[in-house]
C-alpha cells in the first residue's frame, strides 16, 4: 500500500498518536503551523473530500468532533481552534487520504492565506 496515512493508520509507519480507534486515528502533524496541530484521519482510504459519498456522513462529523475533543483536552476549547481539510491544488493538498487539520494555541488569520 502506498498511501503514507493508510500506513500510518495501520501502523506501519510511525507517528506521534495522540487518538485511535476503529475508524480514525489522530496524530501530530511532522511540520506544525501552530503550538496544536493534530491530523484527525479516519482509516478508511477516502482521496479527497469530492470522493466523500453519503455513508461518509457520519464518519466526517466524528472527525470534526474528535477535533474539538482533542482541542478541549489540550486546553484550547474556550480560546479557540481551526478545523481544515484541503481539497486539490488550490487549497494545497499534498497527501491525498483526506484529514482534518486541528490547529490552536495562537491566534490563526482570517482569510486563510
Ligand atoms: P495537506 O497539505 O492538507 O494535504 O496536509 C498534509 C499534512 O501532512 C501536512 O501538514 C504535512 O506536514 C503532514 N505530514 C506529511 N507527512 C507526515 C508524517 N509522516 N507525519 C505527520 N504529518 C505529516
Ligand atoms: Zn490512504
Amino acid at each position: 500500500m502506498s498511501c503514507l496515512f493508510c500506513r500510518i493508520a495501520e501502523g506501519s509507519i510511525p507517528a506521534s498518536k495522540v487518538y485511535e480507534d476503529d475508524e480514525m486515528v489522530a496524530f501530530h502533524d511532522i511540520h506544525p503551523q501552530a503550538p496544536l496541530h493534530v491530523l484527525v484521519v479516519p482509516r478508511a482510504h477516502v482521496a479527497t473530500l469530492n470522493d466523500l459519498s453519503p455513508e461518509h456522513d457520519a464518519m466526517v462529523g466524528r472527525l470534526q468532533r474528535r477535533a474539538a475533543a482533542i482541542a478541549a483536552a489540550s486546553g484550547y476549547g474556550e480560546s479557540g481552534f481551526r478545523t481544515v481539510m484541503n481539497c486539490n491544488a488550490d487549497a494545497g493538498q499534498t497527501v491525498f487520504h483526506i484529514h482534518l487539520h486541528l490547529l490552536a494555541g495562537r491566534s490563526l488569520a482570517w482569510p486563510p492565506g
